[in-house]
């Protein structure tokens, strides 16, 4: 059995029903639909496929739909040509919509000219250039090139140093969300996160809108996120430690010493953790991945992150299911060595000997169990005890399939949708459909935790 789940966004070279199929079989647990590319029905006819087959295959899959939040980008230059800019030189970002030349460009985000302050930090071109801003009016920045490179049309832009005055959820968010809605999707990630009002903020959109248990995921990737990362987590369902910007606003060389304190602090707070971004990067043009890669997927599994994630080498790859393939490998001979050689993680996670999902998992532990049977009327049960880590399987039967499809994400759960089993609280045969055929099981019924022999 494999304890880390696998993420995989689906695109252009992977969304035939065919290719899902072959993806699902190999082992993607959710599906994760990126908003900054396709919209509306695409993406929505996407969701209906994936839980075609889904239901074909009878595994669950989680459904995720991604937000692309307020990523911001300069406005147009003159020509397509690329502008070199050098260290020293001066440059200006104003409200004018005439094309940019090589001094200046327009910015078209009013919020981020008024939130932007003497010294902070301007990235562009995913940090290939950085800036420092000289001074600020209401209509005009001038920066200074601290870090040269080539600039043109339409590059984002990151502000490491700036807490941006603007709302989590663009209009294009809230059209996409308002859009995503109708489709039930189990999961939403939200984009640039800053506080735990930006959660609260989303969570009101969609209580407003329906009654569909939605669960969010806050998506850690500017540095004021990370300052505030305990009470993020403790507002969201879910984080997701996104590299790919993370590693532009920070200095890269924190990306792992901040992946390795999410993921603590999350196990504290009972929250998911996915890892993304680049983690099987060159298999978007090769069948085989680096020894860098095979390590970075090996280490989350190590650092129990509930799952890893694919970008670009699902939506563009060559081969889309031999890279899960190559990612479940993987993590499946890294949890089971994690397994065999386990780690005190009571040491680490701070949480009260009298916490009572710890003492399920102690119960477990001190019992040679060969799994944890949950009956889940919601994820909260499953999802406190998967974060105690107790490296045995967590069975939880479900009565709704939106449970079962959201327990999908978290490490080591392994959920099925059985409202018959649900009802008799039939533990053995909710055991033996994961293979689990001899042993103690612990059992979990609301408040009542039971230890039985299966016979
Ligand atoms: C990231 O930045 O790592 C990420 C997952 O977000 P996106 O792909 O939306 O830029």
């Amino acid at each position: 059995m494999r304890f880390t789940k696998i993420t995989a966004s689906i695109g252009p070279k992977c969304e035939d029903k065919e290719t899902l199929a072959k993806m699902i079989s190999a082992g993607v647990n959710m599906c994760r639909l990126n908003f900054s590319h396709d919209t509306g029905d695409v993406q929505g006819k996407k969701i209906d496929l994936i839980r075609k087959v889904s239901e074909e295959l009878h595994t669950p899959v989680a459904v995720m739909i991604d937000l692309q939040g307020p990523k911001h980008r300069i406005g147009n230059f003159e020509t397509e040509e690329k502008y070199p800019l050098k260290i020293g030189q001066k440059f200006t970002f104003d409200s004018d919509a005439t094309p940019g030349d090589g001094t200046r460009v327009q910015l078209p985000d009013a919020d981020v000219m008024k939130s932007l302050n003497v010294g902070d930090r301007i990235l562009l071109n995913d940090g290939k250039i950085e800036m420092t801003v000289d001074s600020v009016s209401s209509d005009k920045i001038v920066a200074t090139v601290i870090r040269g490179d080539e600039i043109w049309s339409r590059r984002g832009f990151n502000l490491p140093d700036t807490e941006i005055d603007t709302s989590v959820l663009t209009d294009k968010d809230k059209s996409d969300l308002e859009y995503a809605i109708t489709k039930n999707p189990d999961w939403v990630a939200i984009s640039f996160v800053q506080k735990p009002e930006d959660i609260a903020e989303v969570r009101d959109f969609i209580t407003a809108r329906t009654s569909h248990p939605i669960k969010i995921i806050a998506k850690i990737e500017r540095p004021n996120a990370v300052a505030r990362i305990t009470d993020i987590a403790a507002a969201a369902d879910g984080i997701m430690i996104a590299r790919g910007d993370l590693a532009v606003e920070v200095p890269f060389e924190q990306v792992p010493a901040i992946s390795r304190h999410i993921i603590r602090e999350c196990r504290k707070m009972n929250k998911p953790v996915i890892m993304a971004t680049q983690m099987l990067g060159t298999m978007v043009n090769s069948e085989f991945p680096t020894r860098a890669e095979i390590t970075d997927v090996a280490n989350a599994a190590y650092l129990r992150a509930d799952s890893t994630m694919t970008s670009e080498e699902t939506t563009i790859g060559i081969n889309p299911v031999n890279v899960i393939n190559t990612m479940d490998k993987i993590l499946s001979y890294s949890d089971n060595d994690a397994i065999a050689n386990p780690y005190d993680w009571s040491r680490v996670e701070n949480i009260p000997e009298n916490d009572w999902s710890r003492s399920v998992a102690s119960m477990a532990y001190l019992n040679r169990a060969s799994a944890i049977v949950v009956f889940a009327r919601d994820t909260n049960i499953a999802m406190q005890i998967s974060c105690r880590k107790p490296d045995i399987p967590i069975i939880a039967v479900c009565s709704e399939r939106v449970i079962a499809n959201q327990l999908c994400l978290l490490r080591g759960v392994f959920p099925v949708f059985d409202t018959d089993l649900f009802a008799k609280r039939d533990a053995f045969n909710s055991a033996r459909k994961f293979g689990v055929n001899s042993g103690k099981l612990v059992i979990v019924d609301d408040d009542k935790i039971s230890l039985r022999t299966l016979d």
